[in-house]
């Protein structure tokens, strides 16, 4: 399959701390790839460095979408190649109703299905909710539910989502990976950004992230394998061999 994402080298700093520190990853146009890591381990950085947010820019490496070097665009002219993020934590739009979100959505991308029809793959009943405001009155379940709608709704070529099942306790796993599979079987590449190893698992392949870097890439269950038995040993060391055994294993 050809390479839609490719990731070289990638360093990212936050306040003069490197959170990535040479991040390596192709991504095959086609496939659900999961991006497994523990708890700040950089994944939503990584998330927002892609998207091409401020302040995410980064230090060192390149970025490469369907071939072409995107490292150096904005937002806005990743967004137009399509690609979008679906955050960890949804922001509200103060006086914009779902269905309006969802319009815009739809429009700026490559016309999914009907908002309503998004609305209820993710289990929102349209009638209720076409209407309502995307404010704060929705709880933060369904504002990242109406999110998914919207990736849906825009039919994007590439998905990044970041932590998809997080603040949605009324979907189970297995709904929202069905939500994911439909969006790839329109043609949605999906970078699937995880801590929960049973996500992995319902992925076409996975990556390990620890440290700043990308230590295994390949068949999603050896890579939980690799996760869980890695960071039980990393767990159990102290700071300094931590950043080593990353070098290492980077390395291999
Ligand atoms: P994950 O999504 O894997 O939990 P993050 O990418 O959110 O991890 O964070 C990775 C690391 O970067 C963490 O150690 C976190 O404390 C740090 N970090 C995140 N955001 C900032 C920021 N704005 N400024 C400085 N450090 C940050
Ligand atoms: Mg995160």
């Amino acid at each position: 399959m050809a390479e839609l994402l490719r990731i070289e080298g990638l360093v990212v700093e936050r306040e003069g701390r490197a959170i990535l520190r040479g991040v390596d990853l192709a991504v095959a146009e086609g496939e659900i790839h999961a991006i497994l890591g523990a708890n700040g381990t950089g994944k939503s950085t990584l998330a927002h460095a892609l998207m091409g947010l401020s302040g995410y820019r980064p230090a060192r490496g390149r970025i490469l979408f369907a071939g072409q070097d995107i490292t150096e665009k904005s937002v806005t002219e990743r967004a137009r190649l399509g690609i979008t993020l679906a955050w960890q934590q949804p922001a509200s739009f103060e006086g914009l109703t779902v269905r309006e979100y969802l319009e815009i959505a739809r429009r700026g991308g490559r016309e999914g299905p009907a908002v309503e029809e998004c609305l209820a793959r993710v289990g929102l009943p349209p009638r209720n909710y076409l209407g309502r405001t995307l404010n704060d009155r929705l709880s933060g379940g369904e504002r990242k539910r109406v999110e998914l709608a919207a990736v849906l709704a825009m039919n994007p070529r590439l998905a990044i989502l970041d932590e998809p099942d997080s603040g949605i306790d009324v979907l189970s796993l297995d709904d929202i990976m069905e939500v994911i599979r439909g969006m790839n079987r329109r043609g949605t590449t999906v970078l699937l950004i995880t801590h929960r190893e049973e996500f992995a698992r319902a992925a076409h392949r996975a990556s390990h992230l620890c440290g700043g870097r990308i230590l295994k890439t390949g068949d999603c269950a050896e890579v939980v394998r690799f996760y869980k038995d890695f960071c039980k040993e990393c767990a159990s060391l102290p700071a300094p061999e931590l950043e080593e055994v990353g070098q290492d294993e980077g390395r291999r």
